[in-house]
């Protein structure tokens, strides 16, 4: 276990061209305290305990106080906004610490995020405000719980430095950590710059950092992008099934590695509402949650195009060609183990899609309703789950439909119960519960909810006594909150 002064900080990101960033020392907030820090991040880094609460820990991480070993840059990346290319984008309020290595977890990023203007924050106060980063770091730590991948999130440090957006707010810094902090537009920069040799030189970076195994590959950027494509595709297909919308799935915003990356407007689904949008900015529905299949392929479309100076437009093609088979497969295989099916049959897209029209008529939560079907035993002849719908006759005939297809596995029903509980989570990261933790943080500096919901949502599967509440349906102003991306 190490000390905060002994991480080990190995910086491969200096060994690149000078071109690629900007050396930029953190800003200092007006007296930091901690709001949260994650014991499990910690871990991660081989970071002592004992050190989370420790004197010194909010002064590391808010810009007081620099990390020996670190050596801290703001990255040069583009990106498409909402379908427009942006030239120039960059980490405008966040920098990158350095790389820590830890002994049986690898090596982290280190990225402090709300740290201060940079060279590319363009009209940004390059801070990060208290509730963006409440937000971003339970729902790191959420999307791990659920075995999603995700940059993760080691704290939350608050200050009393005022920053304004619609009114004034505190600034706050958020520490992330990745395996990797190259998004797709960090290529597109390079190729619209018409730098194809440090095209080239990312490629290589990425691939020696993240995809070792390729180094020697006669067909290296080809299988490089095949790789990116499949872990984008297995990503969104574990969005889909888990009800995850993103809500900004800007280019700049897409990972080199297919990690959940920059949480912004996020939500999980109450209601099955397949059109929904949780970015109150985003008024044509760009990023809708039914969409967020055909944007991956987009996104991954504008990558490819970066990449046009390695690879001959067969080979671009020939990748991204994998994407919508590998999704719609991972999809499928996701859904049919939260059904609680365990081999596949012709007829389960057909039965799924039926239970998804259902929902949607319904408006029925989705996942209270799998965590429901849990319980529902083919040995029962009317299943207590049916009260929830207003069409008890249609859900019945789904339901029945249903049983005939349990009992064509025959399996074991308490069994099949407890593994579908495994994949269908009882605690969501819901909107409304975030908000009110928030709230609480922010007019009362009780930062008490923050600790409840990072317990539940770090297991979300188990049962928690005492905690009944945060598994029940939201109320109903809980469903309407509007989140824009001003963060
Ligand atoms: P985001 O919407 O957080 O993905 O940010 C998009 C771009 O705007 C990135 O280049 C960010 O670094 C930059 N940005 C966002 N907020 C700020 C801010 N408060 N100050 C400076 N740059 C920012
Ligand atoms: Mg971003």
């Amino acid at each position: 276990m190490q000390k905060l002064a002994s991480l080990n900080f190995s910086n491969s990101f200096h060994q690149l061209p000078k071109i690629l960033y900007s050396k930029v020392e953190p800003q200092e907030l007006d007296q930091p305290f901690l709001v949260s820090a994650n014991p499990l991040a910690a871990a991660l880094i081989d970071l002592d305990p004992g050190e989370l609460h420790s004197a010194d820990f909010p002064r590391y991480f808010s810009g007081q106080r620099q990390l020996p070993g670190s050596q801290p840059v703001a990255m040069l990346y583009s990106g498409h906004q909402f379908g427009g290319y942006n030239p120039q984008l960059g980490d405008g309020r966040g920098l990158l610490l350095g790389e820590v290595s830890s002994a049986s977890h690898g090596k982290w990023d280190l990225h402090l995020k709300g740290a201060g203007k940079t060279p590319y924050s363009r009209f940004g106060d390059g801070r990060a405000v208290l509730r963006s980063s409440i937000r971003e770091y339970l729902c790191s730590e959420a999307m791990a719980g659920l075995g999603i991948a995700s940059t993760r999130a080691l704290c939350v440090i608050g200050s009393h430095t005022p920053v304004y957006r619609e009114q004034q707010e505190f600034a706050a810094t958020l520490l992330r950590l990745a395996r990797s902090h190259i998004r797709f537009g960090h290529f597109e920069y390079f190729h619209y710059n018409h730098h194809h040799d440090i095209v080239r030189r990312l490629a290589d970076y990425v691939i020696e950092q993240q995809f070792p195994h390729l180094i020697n590959h006669s067909e290296k950027y080809f299988e490089f992008l095949k790789s990116v494509v499949n872990a984008t595709a297995t990503l969104i297909a574990q969005w889909q099934a888990a009800g995850f919308a993103h809500g900004v799935m800007n280019t700049d915003n897409m990972s080199i590695i297919g990690d959940t990356f920059d949480y912004g407007p996020f939500a999980f689904l109450d209601d099955y509402e397949p059109g929904f949008i949780c970015n109150h900015s985003d008024d044509q529905g760009r990023y809708a949650f039914n969409r967020q299949p055909s944007i991956g392929l987009w996104n991954l479309n504008a990558l490819a195009h970066a990449l046009s100076s390695l690879l001959s437009k067969e080979q671009l093609s020939a990748a991204l060609a994998d994407y919508e088979p590998r999704l719609i497969r991972h999809y499928n295989a996701l859904m049919q183990a939260k059904l609680g099916f365990q081999q596949r049959h012709p007829g389960d897209p057909e039965l799924l899609g039926e239970l998804l029209d259902l929902l949607a008529a319904e408006k029925a939560d989705y996942n209270i309703f799998f965590r429901k079907l849990c319980d529902f035993s083919p040995a029962q002849a009317t299943a207590k789950i049916s009260d929830d719908f207003i069409d008890q006759q249609r859900f019945n005939r789904w339901a029945e439909r249903y049983r005939q297809r349990l009992l064509l596995e025959n399996s074991d029903h308490s069994q099949r119960s407890e593994k579908m509980k495994q994949l269908n989570p009882l605690y969501i990261l819901r909107n409304y519960l975030l908000q009110s933790a928030i709230e609480k943080a922010e007019e009362q500096k009780d930062y008490s909810e923050i600790e409840h919901l990072l317990m539940l949502v770090q297991k979300p599967f188990d049962q928690h006594p005492g905690y009944e509440r945060y598994a029940e349906p939201p109320p109903d102003w809980g469903k309407k909150l509007q989140i824009s991306c001003s963060s």
